[in-house]
């Protein structure tokens, strides 16, 4: 396998390229470059060509490597699979917004939590992701910004720093952080120091990992939270989430509030909506009747939270149906009624693929 020169240190990489015969500002005019998340050498222009060749022969710049991209129609979204060095596959998603441009990493490849509705879990945990991985996803995300308003030829590798690029990152692709949470820890203090990224432009999505919360509130970062729900009772969690077995919802929640009362911050609260089929094939309400909905209600009454209510994205390995719009504002309609800051996910780049797993299980096939 080539050498990643991502994960070299400074003075790895400065060894590295004075045995290569080089000048030793060579090193820094390469970190540089794969600072700014370089997919390769050929682009380095201030980089003798020779050099770029040589080190194209035998060594290799980040740790993610593209092998499928795909854009949504209207420009705003754009899906990338990328390879890890051990052949693994990961998703990552770059959401070009009117706030700014955010991107969602993946934090494992697959998952090990078996949540009933989602392509991730299905080929089950292969592994976690380092730092270096994770944080690669958003480079790869800038270069794209960055390349699409410059020609390769004239990126400068600083140039152009703070106009246009990654400004929010959303840890909530493949993978459950709080099973990884030291490399993603590592991971948010880079994308702070390095990239500029703000504690509060970044949210971590966990489906409820209370030692992992813990953790987050001994680490003291105010950034922000986000629970996966998608049930407002035990017995109901239960069925889809089997965490909730391990951590029961008031668990989960009052770490959950312990988190966002030491920040002064607003708790995002996930909630996919789903259906399922009846014998007739007719679709019926699941987690979405109005009984849960006055249920989830009563549990987050007088909180500080946000519900993002999410129609589900069809997965054919999973036996759930997706809602009618109708559906899905009557139950947005009695949380508004109750007083809970309630929202509707505008779904992005449903026209590139799908659920959020579904490009990697779709390539493992
Ligand atoms: S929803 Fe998140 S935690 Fe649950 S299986 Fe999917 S990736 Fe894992």
């Amino acid at each position: 396998m080539k050498p990643i020169l991502f994960n070299f240190t400074d003075s790895e990489l400065e060894n590295y390229i004075v045995q290569m015969g080089q000048p030793k500002f060579r090193a820094r005019q390469l970190r540089e470059w794969l600072m700014r998340g370089a997919p390769n050498f050929s682009v380095m222009k201030n980089i003798p060509e020779t050099l770029r060749n040589d080190l194209d022969a035998v060594a290799q710049t980040l740790p993610t490597k593209i092998i499928k991209k795909l854009e949504s129609s209207d420009g705003e979204t754009t899906k990338f699979l990328l390879e890890l060095p051990d052949g693994e596959q990961i998703e990552s998603v770059l959401m070009r917004t009117t706030y700014g441009n955010s991107v969602c990493v993946s934090s494992q490849a697959g998952c090990a939590m078996g949540c009933k509705f989602c392509a991730s879990t299905l080929l089950g945990l292969k592994r976690n992701l380092s730092s270096n991985e994770i944080l690669s996803q958003v480079l790869t995300a800038q270069w794209e910004l960055r390349s699409a308003r410059n020609s390769a030829s004239n990126i400068r590798p600083n140039g152009d720093a703070n106009n246009g690029d990654v400004s929010h990152i959303v840890i909530m692709g493949t993978g459950e952080p709080l099973q990884n949470t030291e490399n993603v820890i590592d991971f948010i203090e880079r994308a702070n120091s390095t990239l500029g990224i703000s504690w509060r432009r970044i949210t971590l999505s966990t489906c409820g990992i209370v030692d992992g919360i813990d953790r987050l509130i001994e680490w003291g970062r105010p950034i922000n939270l986000a629970i996966s729900l998608h049930a407002p009772t035990d017995e109901l969690r239960s069925q889809i989430m089997p965490i909730n077995n391990r951590y029961c919802l008031s668990d989960v929640l009052s770490a959950a509030w312990r988190f966002t009362d030491l920040h002064n911050r607003q708790l995002m609260i996930e909630y996919i909506l789903l259906g399922r089929k009846d014998e007739n094939g007719e679709t019926y309400l699941y987690n979405a009747t109005p009984e849960y909905a006055e249920k989830l209600s009563e549990l987050l009454s007088g909180k500080n939270c946000m519900v993002n209510l999410i129609p589900w994205n069809t997965v054919d390995e999973r036996d759930f149906a997706s809602l009618s719009g109708n559906a899905v504002h009557r139950f947005q309609d009695i949380l508004i009624k109750n007083g809970i800051h309630t929202r509707i996910r505008r779904e992005r780049g449903t026209d590139i693929g799908s659920a959020c797993g579904q490009l990697r299980l779709n390539n493992a096939k």
